[in-house]
């Protein structure tokens, strides 16, 4: 270990920068975020450094560099474009003891700043020693993105209700107890801004705490269920929250439709459960109700990955209903549907000024209820999405032509959409069923039928490289 990475307290503390340029500015900024009683030391200054120094946020020194500013200095930046004086400052502060960083000079530096990412109170830093900042600015935004927003909040509300916990547990509870409220609903009610919730089921938890000697056992009674929507399958389409709970969830039952390199995305020791229907698999939804009930009452957190959204076409209602009733903490994450994530990488927006006003998103697989209306979906203003549809295709068509669509209505097929494997089929009613069956089309597909359809290309998916097959109308 190059560097010892602590955390320094400057607030109100004096801190002096040599330099009155953008550097200078950037350092300043960071040294005024944390409460530091900021000197900036330059003969000129950088427009906004000006505006700070009239606001009396700092205090300029109008002069060149001498040894004598840094006098009772906690901290010293050096940040001149003359290396000559930046040596200076850097002999000066190791004469007195200060710490000092020199912009970029790792050699006469005493002290770096790292990359950080910022939920205070919660601070983490990253750093290279200065062999490769780039590097380590990657890693930063990488956990960025792991770190739900409110994780400040989260940490300053632990923070508020540590003495209440100090006094009511002994002290070889109190780990085992916090370690529950960060892994618990306790913690989501927070990240979510829910802090009275939160502040009540922090209380509940402190008296069931209170009434066990024991320990209980980890988790207990705690689970939650996160009902996750995994996106079309291309893992870059999971959204930040998503990611975030996929890596807390302690079991992960996933669908058929969520893919390898999704899975790929969560904790590594996370159990995964296959809970993929298969059809015609009768009371398999009834096995994942009981599956859910009986991991969360046993106190885990568990994440139910479901391909798209999981309330669209995804009976994420139904298991919701089953959680409600049982009164299981739940969160919703919601995914981007495949209709979405299909039109994107065809290039085919759903809506468009002049060709479509209006989209619907049914399911090709009849499932009772009330019948859709197919003269609606005839009109070629009209944007209609079948999910579920591969097996009907043939039946589609000739409903739409009943219903009164013309022969040359644009139809666009796209099967694993967003995937490496994408492939896209445009055609019309007339030839898009022939196609599909030359082309062994298989599920899982969308069916997008209107005048939008005939937009489809396969430019959007340079990224993806995927083969077009180009029906007759293409
Ligand atoms: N909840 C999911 C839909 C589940 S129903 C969602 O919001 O996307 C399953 C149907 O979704 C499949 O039959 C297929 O029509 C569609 N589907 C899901 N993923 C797809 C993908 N990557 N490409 C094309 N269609 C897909």
């Amino acid at each position: 270990m190059d560097y010892l990475p602590i955390f320094l307290r400057v607030e109100a503390r004096p801190v002096v920068v040599v330099g009155g340029g953008e550097v200078a500015l950037r350092k300043a900024q960071w040294l005024l975020k944390a409460g530091a009683q900021v000197t900036v030391v330059a003969p000129a200054l950088h427009a906004q450094l000006a505006r700070y120094a009239v606001n009396a946020d700092l205090t300029h020194r109008a002069a060149a560099f001498a040894p004598q500013f840094l006098d009772g200095a906690v901290a010293v930046v050096a940040a001149t474009d003359e290396r000559a004086v930046n040596a200076a400052v850097s002999a000066a502060a190791r004469a007195r003891g200060i710490p000092v960083n020199v912009v970029d000079d790792a050699e006469l530096s005493s002290f770096i700043f790292p990359a950080i990412i910022d939920r205070s109170p919660l601070i983490v830093a990253v750093s290279s020693a200065g062999a490769a900042p780039v590097l380590a600015r990657s890693v930063r935004e990488q956990i960025e993105a792991l770190l739900p927003a409110r994780l400040g909040a989260l940490a300053r509300f632990m923070g508020r209700h540590r003495q209440a916990v100090q006094r009511a547990l002994a002290k070889s509870g109190r780990r085992a107890f916090w370690e529950r409220i960060v892994r618990g609903p306790v913690a989501s009610d927070v990240l979510r801004g829910q802090e009275t919730a939160a502040a009540e089921g922090l209380r509940r938890e402190l008296r069931a705490s209170q009434l066990t000697t024991a320990a209980p056992a980890r988790g207990a009674a705690l689970g939650e269920v996160y009902l996750i929507g995994a996106g079309p399958g291309d893992p870059d389409l999971l959204t930040l929250r998503a990611l975030q709970l996929l890596q807390q969830a302690d079991v992960i039952l996933y669908d058929r439709l969520v893919s390898e390199a999704v899975l790929d995305r969560a904790r590594r020791d996370a159990r995964r459960i296959f809970v993929g229907k298969e059809s015609g698999e009768r009371g398999q939804q009834e096995r994942i109700h009981a599956l859910l009930l009986e991991l969360a009452g046993a106190g885990q957190r568990v994440a139910r990955l479901k391909g798209g959204d999981p309330f669209v076409f995804g009976r994420g209602g139904e298991e919701l209903e089953v959680l409600q009733a049982h009164g299981i903490p739940y969160i919703v994450v919601p995914g981007i549907t495949a209709a979405l994530g299909a039109a994107a990488s065809s290039g085919l927006p759903l809506t468009h000024r002049r060709l479509a006003q209006s989209v619907t998103f049914v399911t090709g697989h009849d499932s009772g209820g009330a019948a859709p209306d197919w003269r609606f979906f005839a009109n070629p203003q009209h944007t209609v999405v079948f999910y579920m549809g591969v097996a009907q295709l043939p039946a589609i068509v000739e409903r739409l032509r009943s219903a009164g669509a013309r022969a040359d209505h644009p139809v666009a097929v796209i099967e694993r959409a967003t995937l490496p494997e994408q492939r896209l089929l445009r055609g019309t009613l007339a030839d898009i069923a022939a196609l599909a069956q030359a082309q062994a089309l298989e599920p899982p597909a969308l069916l997008i039928v209107g005048a939008v359809a005939a937009l489809a290309s396969s430019d959007a998916l340079t990224a993806l490289a995927s083969p077009v097959v180009a029906g007759t109308a293409a």
